[in-house]
């Protein structure tokens, strides 16, 4: 059972103590307090967890200082829509807002590699007014003998070039709890220049450990990558392990699914999936159209397959798109085949302007009459 408390309720004030002494009367329930920072309100909300089966909704709803009683009944009690009687509140982070109405392109490299690059590459964002990145430094790669990143000891320079210019949150991939601890130490003794967005890949989806430890820290959200061989349901399910953890500014992140039948892309692009998990849950969803096709090819129409792709999300509903750029493909250390070129990034932007317009019109026009 959650109940939602009314807005702006402080988590240190005497209503709430009512609540909670209240749920904890009943033998077997204990209580933990989730607290969802907006920008115009921030929402508490207080789950009851153990024997909740025969708690009954009167006695909380009989409180001036609580909004609903939510009887959760489906698996994903921190993500989780509950039949839409919870709403998708979003969170900020740094300056920016996520939330399932806005929209962030997060043009970056797969992986750092010189410091000219990625400074070329900042300063191109810089010029085009973005303040969202991806970088990554621990690279969990399918080879050995490829390059793994260049880890902790590149963390100060690659802070300090995103504060420089503006960067607010930068999409980093980790692997391990130590990696954790490595960013937010990084983070601390560059006097915090820019924020960072923890990525848990692909390949870690069930690395319910690294989950855990993801969602045990309060400071960073997270930014969760969908399995590319298990169902959208076990993926919801893993991502439910870092929200449950405590840490519930978390992103859901559509990145293709492993099969031959997406031949000749990467993977087979599911950007279909981002109503449903809209629908399903509260998290903003993201979309990575660079992982999923994997190739850097132009249709007959002049528009490359990345672009496409990215329109696939947009105009159902992504609240993000994670996209490979490099100032030189040719040299990349890291998925260099799908990476565009900095030229392209106002190209890109003007075309996620374009289709973001398309689906606004689109709700506007139909989304309040069709069900
Ligand atoms: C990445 O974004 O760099 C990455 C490795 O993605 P994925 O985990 O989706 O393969
Ligand atoms: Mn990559």
């Amino acid at each position: 059972m959650i109940i939602v408390m009314k807005a702006d309720t402080q988590p240190d004030s005497p209503e709430l103590a009512q609540v909670i002494a209240r749920a904890e009367g009943f033998p077997g329930v204990r209580t933990e307090v989730h607290r969802i920072e907006g920008s115009t309100r921030s929402v508490t909300e207080i789950y009851l967890l153990g024997s909740t089966g025969v708690v009954p909704t009167e006695p909380f709803e009989e409180f001036t200082s609580v909004e609903r009683v939510v009887r959760v009944t489906e698996k994903f009690r921190s993500i989780g829509r509950h039949d839409a009687h919870l709403q998708a509140v979003g969170f900020d982070y740094n300056g920016i807002r996520f939330s399932q109405e806005t929209l962030h392109v997060f043009p970056g490299v797969c992986a750092v590699d010189e410091p000219a690059n990625l400074e070329a590459t900042f300063a191109a964002l810089k010029d085009n007014g973005v303040e969202t990145s991806r970088a990554g430094v621990y690279k969990p790669r399918t080879s050995p003998y490829d390059f793994q990143g260049l880890g902790a000891a590149c963390l100060p320079w690659v802070f300090e070039l995103a504060g420089q210019h503006g960067i607010q949150v930068i999409a980093m991939e980790v692997c391990d709890r130590r990696h954790i601890d490595e960013i937010l130490a990084a983070l601390e003794t560059t006097g915090q220049p820019t924020g960072v967005m923890l990525q848990i890949g692909t390949r870690n989806t069930q690395n319910f450990e690294l989950l855990r430890a993801a969602g045990q820290q309060a400071e960073l959200p997270v930014l969760f990558k969908r399995g590319m061989g298990i169902t959208l349901e076990e993926s919801l399910n893993a991502c439910e392990y870092v929200a449950s953890e405590g840490q519930p500014k978390v992103v859901f992140c559509l990145r293709g699914v492993k099969t031959h039948l997406g031949n000749p892309h990467r993977n087979l692009v599911d950007f279909a999936h981002v109503p449903v998990v809209r629908a399903q849950t509260r998290l903003p969803v993201c979309i990575d159209p660079s992982h999923s096709v994997g190739r850097m090819r132009h249709a007959p129409d002049g528009l490359p397959e990345v672009f496409h792709a990215t329109g696939q999300g947009i105009v159902v509903g992504a609240s993000m798109v994670l996209v490979d750029f490099h100032p030189d493909p040719a040299t990349a250390l890291c998925d260099g085949p799908q990476a565009l070129t900095l030229d392209q990034l106002p190209r890109l932007q003007r075309y996620i302007g374009e289709m973001r317009r398309a689906y606004q019109a689109c709700v506007e026009d139909f989304g309040a009459t069709e069900s």
